[in-house]
């Protein structure tokens, strides 16, 4: 079918106008991939085309996407071009492999008061510094489901970074989700701002809050899994598809199974367990120290790194 020839974008897929193609891509199907492998009945419901002519765009797309091989090693040179943002801690940096990672979720546990959000704070002011400083130049997509985002810490962590805090805390999108719907919908929206406003980092403090109250009891588990895994994968799709970094927070309870050792375990279950690319377990130390263990890593050793919070932001 020569006529798939030249297909290099989905507004070049049959039937899809610039109208329906922003629609799609609100809705997060910006990559012909994401067609070839959608469902016309699907495709039709969120563009408003025709099932016919989605059918006809899907087969398309298919047509136009070829799988191809890449080698090794230019896997290993594009993942040494990938972005990281610097933590403020040249100890945590190290046990991260450079820093949080774009592509990739990075997900902090611990108990209240453990630093969690103050680590969300300091990358989304990281996140705005240039490059050879540790940072992506970019802005951040803040979505605060406990109500803790606190500008004034951002205005200390900008000054104490060299940064104008001003153009700082305005590079920072916050959404105040007091809902499920609104979190997963703040996601599911994102593509426009992040396309729009050079979005590198999306924060989600704390991932599992509103699952944890609006879903209660066993019956139902499985429809809060359900959402929660469709949630966390548009956050990994969307890391992907903008090379952003995606840093998640989450709380944790005490696993009555383990009778020695530290019972603290996150919540969220074996969903966030292997979305998540980067597990950091976060403890109270003396006085303002911390100490974050790198729990789980594709490619660094297990470790731990002792951080300071401080009035300035996270420092060694
Ligand atoms: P959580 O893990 O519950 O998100 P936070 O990240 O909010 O916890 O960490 C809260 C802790 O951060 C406080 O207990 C305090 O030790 C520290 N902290 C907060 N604000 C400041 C500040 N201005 N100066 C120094 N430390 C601070
Ligand atoms: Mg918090």
């Amino acid at each position: 079918m020569g006529k798939e020839k030249g297909v290099k974008e989905i507004e070049d897929l049959p039937g899809v106008g610039p109208t329906t193609a922003e629609k799609l891509r609100d809705a997060g199907y910006s990559t012909l991939e994401k067609i070839a492998t959608s469902s016309p009945h699907e495709l039709s419901e969120l563009s408003g085309m025709s099932v016919d002519n989605a059918k006809k765009a899907v087969e398309a797309a298919r047509q136009a996407t070829t799988l191809e091989y890449t080698s090794a090693s230019d896997v290993y040179s594009a993942r040494k071009a990938l972005g990281r943002i610097t933590t403020g801690s040249k100890d945590l940096n190290e046990l991260l492999g450079g820093g949080a990672e774009v592509k990739a979720i990075t997900e902090a546990y611990g108990r209240f008061g453990s630093g969690k959000s103050q680590l969300g704070f300091q990358l989304s002011v990281n996140a705005q510094l240039p490059r050879d400083k540790g940072g992506l130049e970019g802005t951040v997509l803040f979505i605060d489901t406990e109500g803790t985002f606190r500008p004034e810490r951002i205005e200390s962590m900008a000054e104490s970074a060299g940064l104008d805090p001003t153009a700082v805390l305005d590079n920072i999108f916050v959404i105040r989700a007091e809902n499920t719907e609104q979190q997963i919908l703040s996601i599911e929206r994102a593509d426009k701002l992040i396309r729009e406003k050079n979005v590198r980092l999306i924060v989600v403090d704390s991932l599992m809050a509103l699952f944890r109250s609006e879903f209660m009891g066993r019956g139902a588990l499985g429809e809060r899994q359900q959402k929660l895994n469709s949630h966390i994968h548009r956050l990994q799709s969307l890391a992907d598809s903008h090379s952003l970094a995606v840093y998640i927070t989450n709380q944790v309870m005490d696993n009555p199974a383990i009778l020695f050792g530290d019972p603290t375990t996150p919540v969220g279950g074996n969903i966030i367990a292997h979305a998540a690319t980067t597990r950091l377990y976060m403890r109270k130390s003396k006085e303002d120290k911390r100490i974050v263990r790198l729990v789980d890593s594709p490619n660094m050793p297990e470790g731990e790194a002792v951080i300071k919070i401080t009035e300035s932001g996270i420092k060694d």
